[in-house]
């Protein structure tokens, strides 16, 4: 599904490449983990991803079912099925959670060319996924964010990542800052989403999270290169003994 293929990149403008060559396949249904010390590169390469305007691709490629994604805009990779889950979600104030979910919604399916949802078609399909992620109605009628907890953030970004249907979720540090009620809340919701179709690609500097979503291959991230890939055992690994033995060995 994903195959990103010596990929070089900077901020734009500046010079420092932050990503030196990283190469990394992702089947579909695979979950595959992204961990790393601070300042590896991990947000750089979710944004890039993403195709965040700031950032620059000096070499290399990203196939996305056999096609580059560096010619498209987000909200044409958006809607060929790539969803980014924030780090710090956006408080929205004046925009009702459920407004909000309606219009990224049409807006994905008039960027794929499908009719807008009507009303009560939407209020349907959102009604359902709240249920199946035991989300409560009263907060769809609350601003968006706007003085959720850290739970209720996480149930919102979980609900819209439902709603979408996503292809590929890219998750950067959802755990960080999160209480374990929070993490279960996130891991139960990309649980009830796996399915053999959808990859995700969940980048973390803590092994806690990956107790929940039990990745089957984990890559560790380092000054822009990829050192070492495993399985889920390399995350126990490196919480037990740290990165300084595997960078070692890299070395
Ligand atoms: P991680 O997510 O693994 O902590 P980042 O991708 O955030 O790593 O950062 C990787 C490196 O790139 C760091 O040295 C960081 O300072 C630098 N960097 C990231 N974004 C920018 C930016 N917008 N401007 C300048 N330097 C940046
Ligand atoms: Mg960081
Ligand atoms: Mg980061």
């Amino acid at each position: 599904m994903l195959e990103i293929k010596n990929l070089h990149a900077r901020v734009a403008d500046e010079g420092t490449e932050i990503l030196r060559g990283v190469n990394l396949t992702i089947e579909a249904g695979e979950v595959a983990a992204i961990m790393g010390p601070n300042g590896s590169g991990k947000s750089t390469l979710s944004y890039i991803l993403a195709g965040r305007e700031d950032y620059e691709v000096t070499e290399g490629d990203i196939l996305y079912n056999g096609e580059s994604v560096l010619e498209m805009d987000p909200a044409e990779r958006a809607a060929a099925g790539l969803f980014l889950a924030f780090q710090y979600p956006l408080e929205i104030p004046g925009v009702a959670t459920m407004t909000f979910l309606k219009t990224a919604l049409n807006a994905q399916r008039k960027a794929r060319g499908e009719a807008e949802l009507t009303t009560p078609d939407f209020m349907r399909k959102v009604k359902a996924s709240a249920e199946e992620l035991k989300i409560a109605p009263d907060m769809l009628k609350r601003p968006l964010n706007v003085g959720f907890s850290g739970g209720e953030k996480k149930r919102a970004e979980i609900l819209q990542m439902a709603l979408l249907e996503p292809k590929l979720c890219i998750m950067d540090e959802t755990d960080s800052g999160l209480d374990i009620d929070a993490l279960k809340i996130v891991s139960d919701g990309v649980n009830a989403l796996r399915s053999e179709e959808r990859a995700f690609l969940v980048i973390t500097h803590y092994q806690r999270l990956l107790d929940y979503i039990v990745p089957d291959t984990v890559h560790v991230l380092y000054k822009g290169r990829i050192i070492k890939t495993g399985d889920k055992n390399l995350a126990l690994q490196l919480e037990n003994e740290g990165y300084a033995q595997i960078v070692d060995e890299a070395a």
